[in-house]
């Protein structure tokens, strides 16, 4: 088995990183998934500390002034998120498997700050798939659709800086080949 190390998912908006991490927060419990802090409130079912640090704008200034995030960034031009550098030391110390899965600005950091990580970009099937995904999630409007898809045209150019694209026709299928890449050995049910 390959020696446990640091692997970075990013993608496209909509592509579906959250879905994808999510089946692995559930069904991997060898891979250590990375709890973000972000300034956006929490949504309907999710508990602090599990999907997200839910902190304060201030909190956040603090966090970055102390040098304590590996990586952070603001997405869609909204809320701040990043990860925070001592749990994921912390978790490669004890030898875990650690996934971030973060924006694509991060991914650059991470990049920066530690270019021997893993990094994997998540594509869409196709074009028509990641619109259709996007517009039938019915949370944006129009315009916002518009420029969300605007940015993705852009995030999908930056596949040439990963080093693995997995393609995210099936959300467990893509999963298992995540962690394949991580070192660890798929299951499917
Ligand atoms: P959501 O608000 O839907 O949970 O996440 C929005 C976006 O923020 C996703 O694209 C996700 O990858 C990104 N994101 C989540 N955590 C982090 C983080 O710690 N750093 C960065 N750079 N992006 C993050």
């Amino acid at each position: 088995m390959s020696q446990p190390r640091l692997t970075v998912l990013a993608g496209p908006t909509a592509v579906g990183k959250g879905t994808v991490s999510t089946y692995i927060r559930d069904n991997y419990p060898e891979v250590w998934l990375s709890v973000s802090a972000t300034t956006r409130p929490p949504r309907p079912g999710e508990e602090d500390g599990v999907h997200y640090f839910f902190v304060s704008a201030e909190e956040f200034d603090a966090m970055v002034e102390q040098d304590q995030m590996l990586e952070w960034a603001v997405v869609h031009g909204r809320n701040r998120y990043g990860t925070l550098r001592r749990t994921v030391e912390a978790a490669m110390a004890e030898g875990r498997s650690v996934l971030l899965e973060i924006d694509l600005q991060g991914a650059r950091q991470v990049k920066k700050s530690m270019p021997e990580a893993n990094f994997v970009f998540l594509a869409p099937p196709t074009w028509e798939e990641m619109v259709r995904r996007l517009v039938g999630r019915g949370t944006e409007t129009p315009e916002e659709q518009q420029q969300r898809l605007e940015t993705a045209k852009l995030e999908l150019a930056a596949e040439s800086e990963f080093d693995h694209t997995v393609i995210n026709d099936d959300v467990q299928r893509a999963a298992a080949e995540l962690v394949s890449l991580m070192g660890i050995s798929p299951r499917t049910r």
